[in-house]
């Protein structure tokens, strides 16, 4: 397999290049900061001014239709390429360029939309997500339903020309900031369980609703429980037909694990450490073991790229990638438990120091790395599921 560019992939790299170095505000990179720029929160718990340049970078991008580069032009995307996306993603996390935070809105929710949703959902939902106006949270999970979420059991039941809604959520990422909701609830309790779910479109501000905290152990609230006690959901809001949203919520998962990651940013990662390295003057830091350590995690970076060119190469082929998105995944999230590990070995106690300490070291980015890794393994699809998914339809396993 050729994995150079094309003539015109090349220029397109150049192009979008130039752009982000020409319009990108200085002090905007995120390259070396670390830290999530996930946003369900809807840049609420970004700074004031930080926010405000990347609101103008943004409206750059989506002069451009950058901000869903995925979209069709109709829509306000760009409607490229899988390729031309994946170079677009490369060139952005090369350059620390930072994407809207409004992550669910512009994965997910708004695919989700253009597929399954009525011209007036298009109308009313896909502006004001690509403009940063309206973020958006997913109500999937809940306490008993989250590998096995067909068995999902908040309720909504049809009253006139509305659905009154009633259960619980959990892990509902950037819920506190969000203005809408992707959720499944149950419509026909005594259909097979797959078979009596219905996709809605909820608004946050409906009355009923409750969003309570949880704090994760990095000390931040970046999920919630999420209450309904008698929320009215209008009829209009039901995506797809009654009892049919089980199969609209995968399309939505799968948007969600097969998004276009490009493995540069664990590349950078190592690179960063090396820098660090070379910075203490210190062939002597951490000693042969430590250079080992370094060699492999350089190499898997490598094969993650890999990997996730195998993914592309689905897509690029028109298909939707299932076995392959699921390695990529597993392997990529698996991965970035490793680099946060050599990264805290490497900077030995000091790799506990937060980015407000005096003595920090690599911007302090290290203690949450290492501790938000943990949960890349679950979010999204646990590790022990993609495996499942692995065996089942990449090796043609029998289920367990
Ligand atoms: C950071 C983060 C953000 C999240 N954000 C959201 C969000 O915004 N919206 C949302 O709806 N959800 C969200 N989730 C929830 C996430 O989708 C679930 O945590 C995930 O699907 C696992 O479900 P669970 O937590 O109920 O664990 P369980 O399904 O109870 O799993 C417990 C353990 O059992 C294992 N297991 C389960 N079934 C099998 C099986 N068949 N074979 C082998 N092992 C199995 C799992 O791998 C796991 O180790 C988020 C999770 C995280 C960590």
């Amino acid at each position: 397999m050729d994995f150079q560019d094309s003539p015109q992939e090349a220029a397109f790299r150049k192009d979008v290049r130039a752009f982000i170095k020409q319009e990108m505000p200085p002090g905007l990179s995120r390259r070396g900061k670390g830290g999530a720029m996930f946003g369900g929160g809807g840049g609420r718990f970004l700074q004031e001014g930080y926010w405000q340049k990347l609101r103008g970078w943004l409206d750059k991008l989506n002069e451009r239709g950058w901000v869903a580069p995925a979209w069709p032009t109709e829509y306000g995307g760009a409607g490229l390429t899988v390729i031309e996306q994946f170079i677009l993603n490369q060139e952005m996390a090369t350059l620390g360029a930072p994407r809207s935070p409004n992550v669910i809105g512009l994965g997910w929710a708004g695919p989700t939309i253009i597929l399954y949703g009525t011209d007036e959902q298009k109308k009313q939902h896909l502006p004001p997500i690509l403009k940063a106006e309206s973020f958006w949270c997913q109500g999937f999970s809940e306490p008993e339903a989250g590998s096995d979420l067909a068995s999902l059991q908040t309720r909504a039941v049809r009253d006139g020309d509305d659905y009154i809604i009633n259960g619980q959520k959990i892990w509902t990422s950037g819920a506190h900031g969000a203005g809408w909701m992707i959720m499944l609830a149950r419509t026909d309790p005594d259909a097979p369980k797959h078979k009596g779910i219905s996709y809605f479109l909820l608004d946050m501000k409906s009355p009923g609703i409750t969003v309570r905290p949880l704090v994760n152990m990095a000390g931040s609230h970046d999920f919630n429980e999420v209450f309904f006690d008698n929320v009215r959901v209008p009829q209009e809001n039901l995506v797809g037909e009654e009892n049919r949203g089980w199969y609209i919520g995968t399309t939505t998962l799968d948007f969600e694990r097969s998004g276009i990651a490009t493995g540069v940013s664990h590349a950078l990662t190592v690179d960063d450490y090396v820098q660090y390295i070379r910075e203490q003057n210190g062939a002597s830091f951490g000693g042969p073991t430590m250079r080992y350590e370094l060699a492999d995690r350089a190499v898997e970076a490598q094969v993650e790229q890999m990997l996730n060119y195998q993914v592309i190469g689905v897509q690029a082929r028109g298909m939707v990638p299932s076995n392959e998105a699921s390695i990529a995944k597993l392997f990529s999230t698996e991965l970035d438990q490793r680099i946060a590990d050599t990264g805290l070995k490497l900077l030995g106690t000091y790799g506990q120091l937060m980015k407000d300490s005096p003595h920090t070291k690599m911007n302090g980015r290290l203690p949450s790395m290492y501790l938000y890794a943990t949960t890349s393994t679950i979010g999204g699809g646990t590790s022990e599921v993609q495996r499942n998914i692995i065996a089942q339809r990449g090796l043609g396993l029998p289920r367990g």
